[in-house]
């Protein structure tokens, strides 16, 4: 009775049985052996949601759950997928003459890789791939770039293009990524998760500024997050509400905050938050007066909403950098809940199952719980004592089900390695 309504964590595959799983469903698939295999993690954003389309800041970690890649070059410019979700199903797709949007349904994110480096000229011609995944799907954990990233890093290796082995190299790939994303999956994304899944590192935060014209040197910087040594845990809980249509509500959040900082006379929302606080320094009150003249000369109440969650979003990103730092953990649990609470209020980006999770973390102990993710459903993160994300997980578990919610599932999240060759 007991274990009827038991909450499942979703376990992360070693990757030696990754790479012998992708291995296998290459070599059934397509009756020959792949060159290698690559991973890619999927990540959770501790802090700093809806922020890097706005030039701002956030504060990603790579999951241990990870998309593996089993892959072979070809010599004609044919490209097969394959993935063991549907592992029958073999999706091909042709590269010459491919224009953006040519390819549908899931091939179009591997497919839009190797497009996206021909786009930029670069020497790749077709190739075999399998997946094989464990990070869930559109639960706001990011499997497309565990998917992009993983297909880049397998290219970029058996055509020698040189990228994948160093720092810099990796952001000439994330942008394939992205652009596969953008343009032929037709799905747009800001840059956090491509850049999380090639740049994160074990027991690391990755502090991602997404200002324009930074070098790779500038912006990104490793911030120590090694919860065990603090007696902590984050866990992640994916609501699994059902999927909204949700691609128009990002375009018109997207949409809003360029019509937003046109109006105040600035190029992205991030100069605001820096003008603000380089005059008010860290002074809390300087700074939400500095806020509210920006915001009185904005007309519309949907545009206040909005700038004021971006603003207060990118600086929460820095706060939670120093308290974490500092040890502070009821502080930075603070700006985990005032984080969720500027999504739900002011971005209106929350579901009922997204705020009943964090609620009932929050009542539970934890010392701040939010959203992470685009929003919209997904999933909820939580900073908890260690040794308590089971327990937790199973209250929400038992609310959800009182209510008439989807199960949702639970992980555990540790500051886990960027995508890399595996076989
Ligand atoms: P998220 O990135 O948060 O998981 P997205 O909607 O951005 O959500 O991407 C999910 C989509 O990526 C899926 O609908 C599917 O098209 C594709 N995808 C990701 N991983 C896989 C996989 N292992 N097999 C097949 N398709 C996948
Ligand atoms: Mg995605």
């Amino acid at each position: 009775m007991a274990d009827e309504n038991a909450v499942e964590f979703i376990d992360s595959i070693p990757d030696g049985e990754g790479a012998r799983r992708a291995t296998e469903l290459f070599a059934k698939t397509y009756g020959y052996q792949p060159a290698g295999v690559w991973d890619a993690p999927g990540r959770v954003n501790l802090i700093g949601e809806h922020t890097d389309y706005n030039a701002g800041l956030c504060l990603p970690i790579a999951l241990p759950h990870r998309t593996f890649i089993a892959l072979a070059p070809r010599q004609d410019a044919q490209a097969r997928v394959v993935s063991s979700i549907n592992p029958g199903s073999v999706a091909t797709a042709e590269l010459e003459g491919l224009e953006a949007g040519g390819v549908k349904g899931w091939a179009a994110y591997p497919v839009g890789v190797a497009w996206a480096m021909r786009q930029a000229e670069l020497p790749v011609q077709g190739f075999d791939a399998a997946f094989v995944s464990c990070v869930p799907l559109g639960s706001g954990l990011s499997s497309s770039a565990a998917m992009t990233c993983s297909t880049a890093l397998a290219l970029d290796d058996v055509y020698s293009l040189g990228y994948g082995s160093s720092d810099e190299g990796r952001v000439t790939l994330i942008s394939m990524a992205i652009a596969s994303e953008n343009d032929m999956a037709g799905a747009s994304t800001g840059g956090l998760d491509q850049n999380a899944s090639m740049r994160c590192q074990a027991g690391k935060a990755l502090l991602l500024d997404c200002k324009p014209g930074l070098t790779p040197l500038e912006n990104v910087s490793q911030q120590d997050f090694d919860l065990a040594a603090r007696g902590l845990e984050l866990l992640v809980v994916d609501t699994c509400a059902p999927h909204q249509l949700n691609d128009g509500q990002y375009a018109a959040r997207r949409a809003t905050c360029e019509q937003a900082a046109a109006k105040l006379g600035v190029e992205n929302l991030r100069q605001v938050a820096d003008t603000i606080a380089a005059s008010a320094g860290d002074d809390p009150s300087a700074r939400r007066q500095g806020l509210q003249e920006a915001l009185d000369r904005l007309p519309d109440p949907v545009e206040v909403k909005r700038v004021r969650h971006v603003v207060t979003e990118i600086w929460r990103v820095t706060d939670f950098v120093r308290a974490f730092a500092a040890g502070d953990m009821a502080e930075s649990g603070r700006l985990f809940n005032a984080s969720h609470d500027s999504l739900r209020d002011d971005y209106q980006v929350t579901v009922p199952e997204l705020d009943l999770a964090v609620d009932t973390a929050r009542e539970e102990g934890a010392y701040g719980a939010r959203m992470t993710g685009g929003g919209f459903g997904g999933s909820i993160i939580a900073l908890v004592d260690a040794g308590r994300s089971r327990e937790i997980a199973q209250k929400i578990a038992d609310r959800f089900a009182r209510k008439g919610f989807n199960q949702p599932r639970a992980l555990a999240a540790v500051a886990a390695k960027p995508a890399e060759r595996v076989a």
